[in-house]
């Protein structure tokens, strides 16, 4: 069976109708979603309607509950905090109650999907350190996160990865009997210095996860984000992948 994992789509249409297209051209029979479907970018609804269409499972991320007003947006950056109120305004009813009936965690055979981290659901992962604090928590023997929007797979206790030296070209890793965190990266708003949209594929007849890259039309969605009056900032950053 192939399973595909996507992360942070960030109401970025562009990204996940092009990501959603890659997909179906690679044998995946089911898609799990690790959360923040909305926030940042100009198509809340729509990125909603197609992961309700599309995708069976997906989990609520940090974004997802300050856009349905179940957390406050208090920590987010300036532009993180204006798209969220600008995403509230724009969302339909029905695009609001599904965000908020998504669960924060979910374990599904030998995976946890959690948007951060299985210690708390909005807290960072992007280090084998990390990983190993969030180890005892963990209720399965693999565990998939997102948040960062950096691609990566993560042992406990392996050396620990410097911040910077992000592993951006994964392509195949093998999974063996330790247990591993692994993020799929970006589809709508990557931050690994590559403004493909990232997302993995999850093997169980090799036990392999798959990294894949996805070009999309990045003008199309910066150019929305302007014409709406999202910050310039957040639409800039598309072409860079930073
Ligand atoms: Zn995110």
């Amino acid at each position: 069976m192939r399973i595909g994992i996507i992360s942070d789509i960030h109401s970025n249409r562009e990204a996940l109708e092009a990501v959603l297209q890659d997909i179906s051209l690679q044998k995946v029979e089911e898609v799990w979603c690790l959360g923040d479907i909305v926030g940042y970018g100009p198509d809340p609804n729509e990125c909603i309607n197609l992961v309700r269409s599309k995708i069976m499972i997906c989990v609520a991320g940090n974004h997802d509950h300050a856009v349905a007003g179940i957390i406050e947006p208090f920590n987010f950056d300036p532009d993180a905090e204006k798209a969220c109120l600008w995403t509230r305004a724009a969302l339909t009813e029905e695009s609001k109650e599904y965000i908020a009936s998504m669960p924060l965690k979910l374990v599904i055979g030998d995976f946890t999907l959690v948007h951060g981290s299985p210690r708390e659901s909005f807290e960072y992962i992007t280090s084998s350190f990390e990983a190993k604090e969030a180890l005892p928590y963990l209720k399965s023997f693999f565990c998939l996160i997102g948040h960062s929007h950096i691609p990566m797979i993560l042992r406990p206790g392996e050396e620990t990865k410097r911040r910077n030296s992000y592993p951006t070209n994964l392509r195949k890793v093998t999974l063996t009997e330790h247990a591993t965190f692994i993020n799929p990266g970006s589809v709508g708003q990557p931050r690994d210095g590559n403004p493909k949209s990232s997302y993995m594929i999850y093997d169980s007849n090799s036990n392999q996860v798959i990294h894949r890259r996805v070009v999309y039309d990045v003008n199309s969605t910066r150019q929305k984000m302007m014409s709406v009056g999202l910050p310039a900032w957040l639409g800039d950053r598309l072409l860079t992948g930073c």
